[in-house]
């Protein structure tokens, strides 16, 4: 996934993109906010390593991360008994929920799903 090494060079406070003049510190063009650019950097660091905790904090649904796989596979349909299925697998967000699998049969269009 591309993330941005620019990701924190927003202004908290109007989330304006910070200007950095020099070395020392970011400047909001908007509300001149100034950032040190060492707390900036720590941030970035801080990202990498919880960046999965950060967007859990912040509630943002990460798409991606549901690794939806589309594929085809041997399994009967319980309804018109056609022997071949998509499949794709859908991992949960809270560990507690696991993963689920769900077919739809490739004639009818059935679906059924299997923890
Ligand atoms: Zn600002
Ligand atoms: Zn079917």
């Amino acid at each position: 996934m591309a993330s941005s090494r620019l990701d924190f060079l927003f202004c908290h406070l109007c989330g304006t993109m910070l200007t950095v003049p020099n070395s020392e510190y970011a400047v909001c063009p908007l509300c001149k906010t100034l950032r040190d650019i060492q707390d900036i950097r720590d941030k970035e660091i801080g990202y990498t390593i919880y960046a999965e905790d950060i967007r859990r904090e912040l509630g943002i649904e990460i798409i991606e991360e549901q690794k939806v796989q589309l594929s085809k596979v041997n399994k009967k349909c319980e309804k018109c008994g056609h022997d071949e299925a998509n499949f794709y697998t859908r991992q949960m967000r809270s560990a507690d929920e696991g993963q689920t699998t769900f077919y739809t049969c490739t004639r009818c269009g059935h679906q059924s799903q299997e923890n």
